[in-house]
């Protein structure tokens, strides 16, 4: 997977792996969330973030693994949630928990990833 491009949501979920479950999951939304873009951010303790202005997912670069999946499967439940909520939620609330827990997220608002931790250690 190239890190210095921008993909989208169907892609990265293909190259995880995922792409059947996730699609199976968001139903109806599939076809609008398969297009939103995914790009990659240098943080040093975020692990990702959606934007709903720019209807994007960023995800930090040195996810891999279980981490960047899971950071994936977050962000999806964000965008799901916006999609299907006509008035602003919690970011972290009640239809952001259940829809992250269809998708198999870690339906916490953190998560330790160890591939951060790693990161972290070796650069700072
Ligand atoms: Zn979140």
């Amino acid at each position: 997977m190239d890190r210095e491009e921008m993909s989208t949501v169907d892609e990265l979920a293909a190259a995880l792996g995922v792409a059947e479950h996730v699609r199976r999951t968001c139903g109806a939304n599939w076809p609008v969330l398969a297009g939103l873009s995914v790009r990659w951010m240098d943080s040093l303790r975020t692990a990702g973030r959606w934007d709903q202005r720019k209807l994007t997912i960023f995800l930090n670069r040195r996810l891999y693994g279980a981490d960047l999946r899971d950071s994936f499967l977050h962000e999806l439940a964000h965008a799901l949630t916006a999609a299907n909520e006509p008035f602003r939620v919690p970011p972290h609330g009640s239809a952001w928990k259940r829809r992250a827990r269809r998708l198999g997220a870690n339906a916490t608002a953190t998560n330790f990833y160890p591939s951060l931790a790693r990161w972290r250690r070796e650069d700072l």
